[in-house]
């Protein structure tokens, strides 16, 4: 569930996204005003032009943007997508169907590069492919991975590297030098280093090592990754996996996440 809409169900576009939220009535990129949210459409209208939308075999789904004619410029609905994270504001994305459009999940964007592609007049012309993520596969990278914290950098050395903002919307886009799916590796490492054994949580060392010596404790994402900027360090928690489970599985899960991320203010000034 993101916004109130289930993975997998069809939507009505105007009764269930534009009388909600308002937006732009065409196009794929739907940027409404009064809500931190970026809606974009995946379906024919590549098609029609002689492109498609794809995920690719590392499950980066590669989503064309928009513009009819001419090069595609990072403005406008393609800039929205490309700043999402940065701005705080969540990415849905929707693919298009007969019956109506069909949420698929929550997206994050990684980068982004240009393909020659045809335009609506058949004219070869310089087209932006966004490079996303499903969000799940970015919480579980920081949760799941394993840290590869080399010893010789300090706890600073890691926590400017985890900090380090995402460069949206520059020109050139080789200069993105570390995107939010690579940072969730470095805020892994930093969260890890940052706890010095203890759960965050509930204090208690961490239970047993892990195959490399280092204490086994789980990073866990107090809020999302789209809440508030993108992977941020302040919103992210190391516990111990009684502690991680007590926050999915427990009754007051609820109320023990709210009082994490109180107790964040102290072990993640911002
Ligand atoms: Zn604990």
């Amino acid at each position: 569930m993101s916004w109130g809409f289930e993975e997998g169900k069809v939507y009505n576009r105007r009764s269930d996204i534009h009388s909600k939220f308002g937006g732009q009535q065409q196009g794929g990129i739907i940027t409404p005003v009064q809500h931190p949210l970026v809606i974009i459409v995946t379906g024919e209208e590549g098609l029609s032009h002689g492109y498609a939308d794809r995920t690719r075999a590392d499950g980066v789904f590669e989503y064309f943007g928009e513009g009819q004619v001419g090069d595609m410029t990072l403005q406008r609905g393609n800039l929205a997508i490309a700043s999402h994270s940065a701005e705080g504001k969540s990415l849905l994305l929707f693919r298009k169907t007969n019956e109506g459009l069909r949420f698929a999940t929550e997206m994050v964007y990684e980068t982004h590069h240009l393909e020659r592609a045809p335009d609506r007049e058949g004219n070869e012309r310089s087209a932006i492919v966004f490079e996303l993520r499903p969000l799940t596969a970015v919480v579980e990278k920081t949760e799941d991975g394993v840290a590869t914290v080399n010893l010789a950098e300090s706890l600073e050395e890691l926590r400017a590297l985890a900090k380090a903002a995402v460069i949206v919307g520059h020109q050139d886009v080789t200069t993105v030098v570390r995107n939010v799916y690579q940072r969730s590796q470095d805020v892994r490492n930093y969260v890890l280093a940052r706890a010095l054994g203890n759960c965050e949580g509930c204090g208690s060392p961490a239970p047993f090592s892990r195959k490399d010596g280092s204490p086994y404790l789980e990073p866990h994402h107090i809020r999302r990754v789209s809440d508030g900027g993108p992977d941020d360090p302040a919103f992210v928690i190391a516990l111990c996996p009684n502690c991680h489970r007590h926050v999915h599985a427990g009754a007051d899960g609820d109320i023990y996440n709210s009082s994490l991320l109180d107790r964040m203010v102290t072990i993640e000034p911002r």
